[in-house]
């Protein structure tokens, strides 16, 4: 039968599309269904990630980045100009081209792989059963031997600063600004805050960020999060900790912020621009029927196990929807884990190496256990550091703050944690992620080749000072 799969998978963010595609290259008969549309009634496929998300606040901060280079840095590689612009319009343009670009890719992959892409929206009846509403209004439905729920999340929203249009702004409108605030506040020093506040920040802006908690970037390892606190204030990111907002009052083309201190006194700031990114929470209404059988745990996320399978024998949910960081890479693996288990596959993810990335300049990158989580462990542990002030690379770049850390079992030499703050970082930590998932030792590291002159030395001589014979800086002495 036409409507008749044997799996559907409701989203098309990038733990729905990557589980419908692996799906299809499995031999499986699968349907995606998107609701997103563009103005004339096509479907945006790729989710929030591609859409307004990863990508185009990618291509924002590597926009930002040029232009905060040219402006601050080229002088001094002797590259003279005579002032630099930003075209904001131009910058969104270019933007804008690469989400199509992408958003279009996913169509173009669908129709490689054979996915069939069903246009409206879904929701899980019981029995498997999925309505589905097109945008006239008309209801069919699907019958799958297999759902995978894949709805992902959206901003959240708090009550002292209700989104205005254009004013104040979730990240969604940070993304669309046309013109560069000249003050701008951001609530959350989160990584969408810290990434949207550095774009604008690197154009002009005068940003500041307002964050309810007395830690920066709480689930970091704390040494790292110290020197990036103190990286980003020397850019004139003004990050005001223990800051939370409890009101604020839009006047003509202004925002007066009102929030209470980390002392408790009520303080007021005026900004052209608000964004609110204080987190993100799943998109559970009118998913799935109440008798459908799905439960939800006590934040609205979807109820699953490690293998991403709902309280339903058949149904599953990936990505955003349910627990875990809401990182596209972890949905996506989710996504093909799934599609592996419905083909009989015995595929599993491994949670404790999932890399966390923050995409500022310099980026912040970590995978593994923190000193502090290591430390709550009980396991005996052992750290080394090098700094990207003594790498020859970073120093040619002209780009040396931050640091490496490597954090090893004591006794087993394992590699608990690698935690980067510095020119790409990501990419380093990368290599860290690659190491531990083949349960590296700091020696293994240590004794692998690394090419001269990279800033990935920098991990090299960090796993030498773990354990004390680091090359380029002088190692602690050892008891
Ligand atoms: P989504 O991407 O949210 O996709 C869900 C899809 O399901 C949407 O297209 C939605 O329209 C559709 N849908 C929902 N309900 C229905 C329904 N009933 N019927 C049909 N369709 C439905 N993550 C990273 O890993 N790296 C980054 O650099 C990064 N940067 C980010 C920057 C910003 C500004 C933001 C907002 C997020 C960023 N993220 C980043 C997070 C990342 O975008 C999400 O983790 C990821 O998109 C989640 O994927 P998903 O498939 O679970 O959900
Ligand atoms: P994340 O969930 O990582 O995107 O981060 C969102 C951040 O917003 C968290 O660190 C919250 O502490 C912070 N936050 C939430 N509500 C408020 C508020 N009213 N004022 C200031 N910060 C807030």
């Amino acid at each position: 039968m036409a409507n008749q799969f044997d799996v559907v998978v409701i989203g098309a963010g990038p733990a729905g599309y990557v589980c419908a595609i692996r799906a299809a290259q499995l031999g499986l008969k699968t349907a995606c269904i998107e609701k997103w549309s563009d103005d004339q009634g096509k479907a945006r496929l790729g989710g929030t990630c591609l859409n307004v998300g990863c990508i185009p606040s990618k291509a924002l901060l590597d926009s930002s980045y040029k232009f905060a280079e040219a402006r601050d840095s080229f002088v001094k590689h002797g590259i003279k100009h005579s002032g630099v612009e930003i075209d904001v319009p131009t910058m969104q343009t270019r933007k804008d081209s690469i989400v199509k670009q992408l958003t279009t890719g996913v169509a173009g992959l669908f129709k490689a792989n054979g996915v069939t892409l069903l246009e409206g929206t879904g929701k899980l009846l019981a029995g498997k059963q999925v309505e589905l509403t097109k945008a006239d209004g008309s209801v069919e439905m699907v019958t799958a031997q297999n759902v995978v729920l894949a709805s992902g999340s959206r901003p959240i929203e708090i009550p002292p600063t209700p989104l205005t249009d254009g004013l104040i702004v979730d990240s969604t409108g940070a993304l669309e600004f046309q013109e560069v605030p000249s003050r701008l506040g951001v609530i959350g020093a989160g990584v969408i805050g810290l990434e949207l506040g550095s774009v604008w920040g690197r154009l002009g802006a005068e940003v500041v960020v307002l964050e309810a908690l007395d830690a920066f970037l709480p689930t970091a390892d704390q040494q790292i999060a110290k020197e990036t606190l103190k990286i980003f204030q020397k850019q004139r990111l003004d990050i005001r900790l223990g800051a939370r907002v409890t009101g604020s009052e839009v006047k003509d083309k202004e925002v007066e912020v009102i929030y209470q201190d980390a002392k408790g006194d009520e303080q007021k700031l005026t900004f052209d621009k608000l964004i609110v990114a204080v987190g993100r929470r799943p998109n559970t209404e009118n998913l799935m029927a109440p008798d459908a059988g799905i439960n939800l745990d006590e934040r609205g996320f979807i109820v699953v196990d490690d293998c991403c399978l709902t309280d339903v024998p058949g149904v599953y949910a990936v990505g955003d929807v349910v627990r875990g960081p809401m990182l596209a890479h972890k949905g996506s693996e989710e996504g093909i884990m799934v599609a592996e288990i419905i083909a009989g596959q015995k595929a599993r993810m491994n949670y404790d190496l999932i890399p966390s990335v923050i995409y500022t300049h310099p980026e912040v990158a970590w995978v593994g256990k923190s000193e502090e989580a290591v430390k709550a462990s009980g396991v005996q542990y052992k750290v080394g550091t090098f700094p990207f002030a003594a790498s020859g690379r970073a120093l040619a770049a002209d780009d040396t703050h931050g640091m490496v850390k490597v954090i090893a079992d004591q006794a087993t030499d394992r590699i608990l944690g690698v935690h980067v703050v510095g020119p790409s970082a990501a990419d380093i930590v990368q290599q860290g992620v690659v190491a531990m998932e083949f349960a590296a030792s700091s020696e293994d590291l240590a004794l692998t080749i690394f090419s001269h002159p990279t800033l990935s030395e920098a991990l090299h001589e960090a796993v030498l000072a773990v354990d004390g014979h680091a090359i380029h800086i002088a190692n602690r002495k050892r008891r």
